[in-house]
């Protein structure tokens, strides 16, 4: 062991483990690379000012668990917390909006950092693969993001996970619900920190998960209850969208998220085998965003999923995902001038398209052969000097353990035909 280990909250990922979450990367994004959505990546930190202005003032992401540093030139900044605010920064400064048609539809995958307290399945270091639609109001572009979720979840083979939907209003009538919402708040028996919370951003008052404040929650004043009319219609188209897909979600009239910038449309998705830290992803329509980090209005909509919380979702469903073998073929050389032949074999196989792999570091037959078994292969090919003088190498089916000399010339393509 080194004298150091990883940081708190975090962890390293290494094989094998680590093809399962390369995997789950791939199965959430595959369903939005054939949706119309392009690639992005972004800088890991971005000037603290574009999260604070835009996650929100008041939020827990903002006011404890960024991290943030300040440059030797002065220059303030955070290490992402999450993904929106510097995709819809990195299409405002490329100007996006203004080179072709909207929406523009982007997708991102990366690492964010939050100085949470760590716990099974919350850590200071997560990934997450996104995707942001941005300048559309539409309801069948929210449609649509939920939709790809679902299609990932569901092409993981997940079934345990629930999608939980609500409106949040916009800008006509969430401040009428916003002062109702007060006004009822401020009557209860709260701590100084949730009452200050009340006069910032009462909504998030309704997210607190303490039991003592759930209770006195329960006559609250809902959002459902105070949607305008044009707000009332878009959540109805929303629904209907996802029910004509197939999409069974159920309505949360508390939802509200941890960010601030959520209007309209907010959802969240759920799995039941994770315990506390049970959401998986969740996104929302952020129609004032743009404007709040000096952009013009751009109604946008997006999701984030939490690619280890994920990863814990299929652990939990006992599921293993049918991974391609991370070695086919595995070479096992005896003496100098097996060595230089099988390795150039190899080289071969590899750009035969073949996962192929070497028994590096001059190893006898023995510890040769423990390698090739536990690389996972189907096939070792063995030569010896013997072997090389007659044209040859051994063939052997680690499966079956049926060894058969191949002419050396012919050993690719034989292998080839093997493995299709
Ligand atoms: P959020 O940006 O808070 O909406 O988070 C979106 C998703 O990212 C969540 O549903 C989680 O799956 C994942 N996530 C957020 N925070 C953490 C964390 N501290 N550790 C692991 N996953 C997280």
């Amino acid at each position: 062991m080194s004298t150091f280990s990883a940081p708190k909250g975090t962890y390293d990922l290494l094989p094998p483990d680590s093809a399962t979450f390369l995997a789950v990367r791939e199965a959430i994004s595959a369903p939005l690379k054939r949706s119309g959505y392009g690639y992005v990546e972004t800088p890991g930190f971005e000037q603290v000012e574009l999260f604070s202005r835009g996650v929100g003032e008041s939020t827990d992401i903002v006011t404890k668990e960024m991290y943030t540093l300040t440059t030797k030139g002065g220059d303030q900044l955070a290490l992402r917390p999450e993904g929106t605010a510097s995709v819809l920064r990195a299409a405002l400064q490329a100007n996006l909006h203004k080179a072709g048609v909207l929406p523009v539809k982007l997708w991102y995958s990366g690492s964010y950092y939050r100085y949470e307290r760590p716990q099974a399945g919350r850590y200071r270091h997560f990934s997450q693969v996104g995707a942001e639609a941005i300048g559309a109001e539409d309801p069948a572009l929210d449609a649509e993001l939920i939709i790809l979720a679902v299609d990932a979840y569901t092409s993981l083979g997940l079934s345990n996970f629930r999608l939980l939907l609500n409106s949040l209003g916009d800008k006509v009538c969430r401040p009428v619900y916003r002062a109702a919402l007060q006004d009822f708040l401020r009557a209860l028996d709260l701590d100084e920190e949730t009452r200050r919370r009340i006069e910032i951003n009462p909504l998030r008052v309704l997210d607190d998960k303490r039991e003592a404040v759930q209770k006195q929650l329960a006559g609250a004043p809902l959002i459902a209850d105070h949607l305008c009319e044009a707000c009332k219609a878009y959540h109805e188209q929303v629904r209907e969208l996802l029910t004509a897909a197939g999409v069974r979600y159920e309505d949360d009239p508390k939802l509200v998220r941890g960010l601030d910038y959520y209007t309209r449309t907010t959802f969240e998705f759920v799995h039941d085998g994770l315990g506390s830290q049970s959401a998986v992803g969740g996104g929302g329509r952020y129609d004032g965003l743009s404007e709040m980090i000096g952009g013009p209005a751009l109604p946008s909509v997006g999701w984030a999923l939490g690619v280890d919380r994920t990863v814990l979702a299929l652990k939990a469903e006992g599921i293993e995902l049918e991974l391609p073998p991370a070695t086919q073929v595995f070479a096992v050389p005896l003496g100098e001038e097996a060595r230089r032949v099988l390795f150039a074999t190899v080289t071969e196989l590899r750009r035969a398209g073949i996962a192929a792999d070497f028994a590096f570091g001059g190893k006898g037959l023995k510890n040769a052969m423990k390698s090739a078994n536990r690389s996972g292969a189907r096939f070792a090919v063995i030569a010896g000097e013997r072997d090389l003088t007659e044209g040859v190498v051994q063939l052997k089916n680690l499966e079956s353990g049926e060894q058969i000399p191949v002419a050396l010339d012919t050993v690719v393509a034989e292998l080839q035909a093997k493995l299709a």
